[in-house]
């Protein structure tokens, strides 16, 4: 009974996402290329997971997908809306502190710079960090597991595919100031100092 106060949050939620994620795209037009990296197979991807949003719909506005409910009880669902939020909040961080130099695909542009503020302090893959912490408040706050599972397939596979060859991108242009930065960050999650 509380389906759609769930369904709420989700779209709230999400809009925010979509809101960041527009505002930030469009102050990256105009600027050149310098490197582009596997363009055609990054492109799919993004696409992919594109298209792993489209169950999400189907989720709110329909009842398709209902026998694939998950018996999440109330507390866990919040428990999602809630990491979406810090995942939001990871996200904007990231955009901020990227700036310009953010782009959907692999690709470096004329005067890009490395950023290592903000998140970028912490871990080299804040934004990704962001997306893998919305999937899993998705999942738990839509209890659906054709939602869950097309939300994380195509972004872990994104993830796995791209990683090392983004690092090598930027190993390559920026080289010894890369490898220092990866030494300091972990990938997703911040290393331990001692
Ligand atoms: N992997 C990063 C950025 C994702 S956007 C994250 O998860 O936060 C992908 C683009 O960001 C790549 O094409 C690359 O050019 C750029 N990029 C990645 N790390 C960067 C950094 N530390 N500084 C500047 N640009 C970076």
């Amino acid at each position: 009974m509380y389906e759609a106060q769930f369904k709420l949050a989700l779209v709230a939620l999400l809009l925010g996402d979509a809101g960041v994620r527009l505002y930030y795209q469009r102050g990256c037009r105009g600027f050149k290329r310098a490197v582009v990296k596997h363009e055609r197979r990054e492109k799919f991807l993004y696409y992919l997971v594109g298209m792993g949003l489209i169950p999400i719909f189907f989720y709110l506005l329909t009842s398709w997908i209902n026998t694939f409910r998950l018996p999440f009880p109330a507390g866990i669902r919040w428990l999602g809306a809630g990491l979406i939020f810090a995942g939001d909040l990871l996200f904007i961080w990231s955009h901020k502190a990227l700036g310009s130099n953010w782009s959907p695909i692999l690709e470096i542009r004329k005067g890009h710079t490395l950023v290592t503020d903000g998140p970028y302090r912490f871990i080299r893959h804040p934004m990704y960090a962001a997306i893998f912490l919305i999937g899993i408040g998705v999942s738990l706050l839509s209890a659906n597991w054709i939602v869950a599972l097309s939300y994380m397939m195509p972004t872990a596979s994104l993830y796995l595919v791209r990683v090392s060859d983004e690092e090598e991108m930027m190993i390559g242009q920026f080289g010894d100031e890369y490898r220092q930065f990866m030494t300091r960050t972990g990938r997703l999650i911040s290393k331990l100092r001692t």
